[in-house]
């Protein structure tokens, strides 16, 4: 069988003409057979995509000969194979969009990016640098989930803080909300899935008077390279392709309950109302008896039986 791999991407970077790059970036993928998701903006380029590895690897090669993406951090992981196309099984289809942003917080107008990325953001820190960090601060040091909150149901950094988000669109409400004002004189890690959400996560917390914020550099994949299961992660990584989900090594903690029936499980299904974005967590076993699972007390499913 085939080696596919997925290739996790980011760069903020200032781009002159966000068109050209996505004509440039769609071409470039068709050519070499890749699916994914791109999306590019004034501000960057934000993607994953898979294929075959001498396919991914001569997509690496040529993005990162433009020279605004030149320093772009690259991160790697194993694909599912292909299918009767010879396509990545990983995803579904090739996108490559221009948008507003490269990641949605609906809050464009508060980014400023220059040659060197984000302005104004959290001070990165190697996996390595935030094992020091907790070791000289000790309890004082909190992680600060950058994700959605179905993502961390099965995953998350030890007694790590998970705003209730649904979108990423929810962040900045959160913070404005106060529910974090009694964490913004302590040290603060931001964290999540390949650093994308942190850059400007840790950049909105900044400008709201948080003192001492941090991301984790390579976000949580990074971390896993170098600690895998051994360190301060527990559970699973949510990750948005077909593999739904990854572990960072072998023997991972299973940290979700199934919302029907309570038993321990990595696995996640859609939320059952179609207007609901929500992941949640339903075991093998209730997925074979067609449980239907919604959320939780659900505001869009008035009426409708809510089993979390
Ligand atoms: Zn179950
Ligand atoms: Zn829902």
């Amino acid at each position: 069988m085939a080696v596919t791999k997925i290739l996790l991407f980011y760069q903020f970077t200032p781009l002159a003409d966000p068109q050209a790059v996505r004509l440039w970036q769609r071409d470039l993928c068709e050519l070499l057979g890749l699916r994914g998701r791109i999306l590019i903006s004034k501000d960057g380029i934000n993607g994953t995509v898979g294929g075959e590895l001498p396919a991914v690897k001569a997509y690496r090669r040529k993005t990162l000969q433009y020279a605004p993406f030149a320093g772009m951090d690259v991160k790697w992981s194993e694909g599912s194979g292909l299918d009767g196309d010879g396509r990545s099984l990983d995803f579904p289809r090739l996108s490559v969009k221009v948008r507003d942003e490269i990641v949605s917080f609906g809050a464009p107008g508060e980014l400023t990016v220059d040659g060197g990325g984000v302005v104004g953001g959290g001070t990165p820190l190697s996996p390595d640098a935030v094992h020091a960090l907790i070791e000289d601060r000790g309890d004082d040091v909190v992680f600060f989930d950058g994700r959605n909150a179905f993502e961390a149901e099965i995953g998350r950094f030890r007694n790590a803080v998970v705003p209730d988000a649904a979108t990423t669109r929810d962040l900045v409400g959160e913070l404005d909300s106060g529910r974090y004002d009694h964490l913004k004189d302590r040290p603060v890690v931001t964290y999540c899935t390949g650093g994308v959400r942190c850059e400007v996560l840790s950049s909105l917390m900044v400008a709201r008077g948080f003192q001492e914020v941090y991301q984790i550099d390579g976000g949580i994949v990074r971390y896993g390279e170098r600690f895998g299961n051994d360190g301060l992660w527990e559970g699973s990584l949510y990750v948005f392709d077909g593999r739904e989900s990854m572990d960072l090594g072998p023997d991972a903690a299973v940290i979700g309950t199934c919302a029907a029936c309570g038993a321990a499980s990595s696995r996640m299904t859609n939320c059952a109302d179609d207007a609901c974005r929500r992941r949640v967590v339903e075991c093998e076993e209730c997925a074979v008896a067609r449980e239907r699972i919604t959320c939780g007390p659900h505001p869009h499913a008035a009426g409708s039986s809510s089993q979390a």
